[in-house]
């Protein structure tokens, strides 16, 4: 009976009824086997390509060296997989097709130390549901093999003697030739070949002892034909082409050496490797499967650390205890659940982002044609101190306090610069001089890495980052903005209060540090002379008393700042992707994170930041400094405009004229007249507003997953507060 037919039979008797209450229980009947059969068949072989998987994973659960596919019509006519594997007993031939018979598994605590790829004994069965089944093997030491066909689970008559070289050949014919809607669906669709070729590429390069050949039916041509390669790297490049065996690198993950619990190894794309599509070869315990998260969280890894963010290519192979793996999740075991995955995906996440940063490094270095090399730099111990408060402490320092800085502390303020006699600013220019040459000399060594200051840094964040916290904000889920600056999260059972702010600036400074001179450009549609930028920073720091005077310290102030950063262009744009060209206008900045442009309208004060705030004359603190002013550039601040919903609505009030003070106070938010709102300014705060809730939510929160080490301070400044435990407002909400 048609499946299909006894579906449309049942509408007709719904459509009949005349109404749900009036209707008599229907009667529950037990389903022919024949038709759960082809139910159970139609899961397991849901179109050529599982035929084609299944054909080879028993092919090479028999131990072949040899494995050979042969496909037309997109396996729809014919699929057929031959091996030279140890065959199948011309006894076990009868019930070779009949449901649930497996020689790969005989009691359910198997299923816990399974190797093998089959075991429950569906795929042969299935097929001869869905499709005609011919079956030729020969065994070890018989002089001929036989050959048999199988429809419905059962063998059609007595196998035949026939001539037979060694192994198993199994041919299926006209798949899904009894359910017409799916066979109809298939033909509509693009055909399963191409997919079949993808798929047997993935077998060759795990199985790498193992010739495979897929051609079309009656070509001449293989179109995959791998031959036993001794590396992995040969075996991709023999499958894929050079073009993505030159790109590779390789990775390797493990456990703990000693007890050998979880290991990965594989080969990933580099940043020169070109895709649209993520290519991933997942290999679980030998099994060929899919892992969405594992796949999603290493998509995220490539947007966020390589410039160009390109889909990468993929061959993990990962090894866990078989008692790990829930094999028997999925009807086709293509998805699997792995236990402790998110422990598991986030070690391949941190393996393949240091991977990635180190090879982008000695990229930058090759491409540089450098040939001095100067290993004298020494790596000193990770600095056991957390780094100082940054994050915490404001970075905003206002001008008139800076001009009065304390002398015993010159560095980085203004007054350094304004007070400087001709004596200090030789002495100055000296230590430039040498800072700037024992830059010079490390760019020339083979590795950015080896700029000892910033491994530093970078071991600094390590070293105080707060193993509680880093657990919240890597397992947290978002619910939205408290206020302007506070978030909501959930983390368990607990409810917290987290400031984006100093949130977002912490992420940002760590990753400046982590991009450390690798960073991709914004470029600014119109460059936008520093001086000019530096007038406006101080204009909205606004000098009192105003006067002449002022405006002449002012000038000057912008002058001496144009000056120093002109002065240290090169080093900026060559570490920190901030380009000044040589009419000394700012022209591009980095992209800190990938996916969120910082609001321009504090260009200006990240110019003022970068010429006050910077300590210049030691190199880790240069660095720390303008990684912090870059930082607070891009975190996610409030935008300028007041915040367009509740109370600050009175803000864009418009004035009636020759009154400005009356409407700010006579009427609550609610009941302004939207006539009386300043249409043009009310919809741009919206926008920003919107805007920086949807990148808190879509990308902050997502990058502070993955990289966000929060340092120990945040346990106790405020960043966090605990709001509620949803432990105990159950117990009060049972109460009530
Ligand atoms: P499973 O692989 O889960 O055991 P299948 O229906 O795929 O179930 O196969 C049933 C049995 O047929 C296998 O257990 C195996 O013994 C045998 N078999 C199938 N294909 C081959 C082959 N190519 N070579 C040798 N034996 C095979
Ligand atoms: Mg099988």
């Amino acid at each position: 009976m048609e499946l299909e037919a006894q579906a449309s039979d049942r509408m007709d008797m719904e459509e009949c009824t005349p109404t749900p209450l009036q209707r008599d229980p229907p009667v529950i009947r037990r389903l022919d086997e024949e038709v759960v059969n082809r139910i159970a068949a139609g899961e397991v072989i849901q179109r050529p390509l599982s035929a084609v998987k299944e054909l080879v994973e028993n092919s090479i659960d028999a131990g072949s060296a040899s494995i050979t596919v042969v496909v037309k019509d997109g396996g729809l006519k014919l699929v057929q997989v031959s091996d030279d594997g140890h065959g199948i007993r011309y006894e076990d031939l009868p019930i070779l097709c009949e449901r649930h018979t497996t020689s790969k598994l005989s009691k359910y605590e198997d299923l816990q130390s399974i190797k093998s790829m089959g075991f429950r004994g569906e795929a042969l069965a299935s097929m001869t549901y869905v499709g005609h089944v011919t079956v030729t093997t020969i065994t070890k030491d018989q002089l001929h093999g036989y050959r048999a066909t199988y429809k419905d689970g059962v063998m059609g008559c007595e196998p035949k003697a026939c001539a037979a070289v060694k192994g198993t050949q199994i041919m299926i014919e006209n798949l899904f030739y009894n359910m017409a809607a799916r066979k109809k669906t298939l033909q509509n669709s693009a055909d399963d070949y191409p997919k079949i070729v993808d798929l047997i590429c993935r077998f060759a390069i795990h199985h790498m002892n193992i010739n495979f050949s897929c051609r079309k039916h009656g070509a001449a041509r293989a179109d995959v034909q791998s031959v036993s390669k001794s590396s992995r790297l040969d075996a991709i490049r023999s499958v894929y082409g050079v073009s993505v065996a030159q790109n590779l690198l390789k990775i390797e993950v493990s456990d703990d050496p000693s007890s050998s619990s979880f290991k990965m190894d594989g080969f990933i794309s580099n940043s020169n490797y070109i895709a649209k599509k993520i290519a991933m070869v997942l290999f679980i315990n030998d099994r060929l499967v899919e892992c969405g998260a594992l796949k999603r969280a290493i998509e995220i890894v490539y947007a966020a650390t390589l410039p160009k963010a390109s889909k990468p290519f993929i061959y993990m192979s990962i090894k866990l205890p078989p008692e790990h793996v829930d094999v028997n999740v999925h009807p086709t075991k293509r998805e699997v659940t792995l236990l402790n995955q998110e422990i598991i995906i986030e070690k391949i996440q941190y393996a393949i982002e240091s991977k990635l940063r180190n090879s982008n490094e000695s990229r930058t270095f090759r491409e540089q044609k450098v040939d001095t090399l100067d290993n004298s730099v020494s790596t000193s111990k990770a600095a056991s101190t957390p780094p100082s408060s940054f994050g915490t402490k404001p970075q905003k320092v206002p001008v008139h306090k800076m001009v009065r800085t304390d002398s015993q502390d010159p560095a980085g303020r203004l007054d350094a610069y304004l007070q400087s006699s001709q004596s200090s600013q030789m002495q100055r220019n000296s230590c430039l001089a040498s800072m700037r040459s024992s830059i010079k000399e490390r760019r020339n060594s083979r590795e950015t890495a080896d700029l000892t200051s910033i491994q530093e840094l970078i071991r600094e964040i390590d070293s105080s980052c707060h193993t509680e916290l880093l657990d919240l904000v890597g397992h947290c889920t978002y619910l939205g903005m408290a206020d302007d600056v506070f978030a909501l999260l959930q983390h368990n059972t607990h409810l917290y209060l987290a400031n984006v702010v100093n949130l977002s600036k912490e992420l940002m400074y760590q990753q400046v540090l982590r991009r450390f001179a690798h960073f991709s450009a914004i470029q600014l549609s119109v460059p936008a002379p520093l001086r000019e930028l530096v007038m406006l920073a101080l204009k909205e720091d606004e000098l009192e008393p105003e006067g002449i005077e002022h405006e002449n310290l002012k000038e000057k102030i912008a002058e001496m700042n144009t000056k120093v950063i002109k002065q240290k262009s090169e080093m900026l744009e060559e570490y920190f992707g901030i380009h000044i060209d040589p009419d000394g206008n700012l022209s591009r900045l980095p992209i800190v994170l990938d996916q969120y442009t910082p609001d321009m309208d504090c260009v200006p004060e990240l110019i003022l930041c970068l010429g006050n705030d910077v300590n210049w004359d030691d190199e880790k603190d240069c660095f720390q400094t303008i990684a912090a002013a870059i930082a607070n550039f891009y975190a996610f601040h409030p935008p300028l405009l007041p915040n367009p919903s509740g109370e600050s609505l009175q803000f864009y009030k418009r004035s009636p004229p020759g009154d400005p003070e009356e409407g700010s106070t006579s009427h609550s938010p609610d009941d302004i007249p939207e006539e009386q709102i300043e249409q043009d300014l009310f919809l741009e705060a919206e926008r920003a507003w919107s805007q920086r809730e949807w990148s808190i939510q879509h990308v902050l929160f997502p990058s502070m997953r993955l990289f966000l080490k929060p340092p120990t301070s945040m346990a106790t400044d405020g960043t966090f507060v605990k709001v509620a435990s949803l432990e105990k407002l159950y117990k009060i909400f049972e109460r009530c």
